[in-house]
């Protein structure tokens, strides 16, 4: 295991509080992390910062250009500032599949960290990100029953990827290798290009460390057809699977 550098900690293994494994921490919870265990994975990124508040946030996404319209509190319970997007996203447009707006309202803080994957996506030649929904009032987790990530607006289910080619990418029919529990980064050698991009981008999103919780079709059946990416703003480690 490569020797961890102030920005660079590896660790890896099951979180007693939160019973799941995690990849990557900092600050108080380097000292649980080192009672947990399991295998090890190098992340290099420090976690971006989460705007504290809501004015603080909707100015950040106004300087990075992004246009949007708040979302009135009582119109997207369990989410702390909610928005709808009304244009791209760092020249990426991001769309629910059934294009029902609730699923498309978010939390700014979300919207924040995929303005920070779009280079990576733009890079790849996407232009479009199709979801299958950010926001479900009162979602659950399937096994736990605990409030989901995208209760609070703060989880995005990516299913399908448009290149400006035209070319549509997708989760269910191109991501390849899709071994159970095998690990989803890094890129394999012998993919073909829809799986390298689709690996590329998601790994890429990991390595900057943008969301807390990223679960592939590596985990379950249930994320056989999308990619669930999730900020947990209270937390610092990162779970990939
Ligand atoms: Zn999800």
């Amino acid at each position: 295991m490569p020797r961890p550098g102030p920005f660079v900690l590896a660790l890896a293994g099951l979180c007693a509080s939160c019973a799941i494994p995690i990849i990557g921490a900092h600050g108080a919870e380097r000292a649980h992390e080192r009672r947990s265990r399991g295998s090890a994975l190098t992340l290099h990124a420090e976690r971006p910062d989460v705007p504290a508040t809501a004015e603080r946030c909707y100015a950040e996404l106004e300087g990075a250009g992004v246009r949007f319209q708040r979302v009135a509190a009582g119109r997207a319970h369990g989410v702390q500032m909610p928005l709808q997007l009304a244009g791209p996203v760092g020249g990426v447009a991001v769309w629910p599949r059934g294009r029902k707006a609730i699923h498309g309202i978010l939390d700014c803080r979300l919207a924040l960290r995929l303005v920070s994957w779009a280079p990576s996506l733009r890079r790849a030649r996407v232009t479009g990100l199709e979801h299958y929904s950010i926001y479900r009032p009162g979602a659950r987790t399937p096994r736990r029953g605990r409030v989901s990530g995208h209760a609070r607006g703060l989880a995005i289910d990516a299913a399908r990827f448009h290149l400006e080619s035209g070319e549509v990418v997708d989760v269910l029919s191109d991501w390849e290798d899709r071994g159970r529990g095998d690990a989803p980064c890094p890129q394999r050698s012998d993919e073909a290009a829809p799986s390298r991009l689709l690996r590329g981008v998601v790994c890429e999103a990991v390595e900057q460390r943008l969301f807390s919780v990223v679960l592939t079709p590596h985990h379950d059946r249930a994320h056989h057809n999308h990619v669930h990416l999730e900020l947990k703003p209270e937390v610092s480690w990162t779970y990939v699977r």
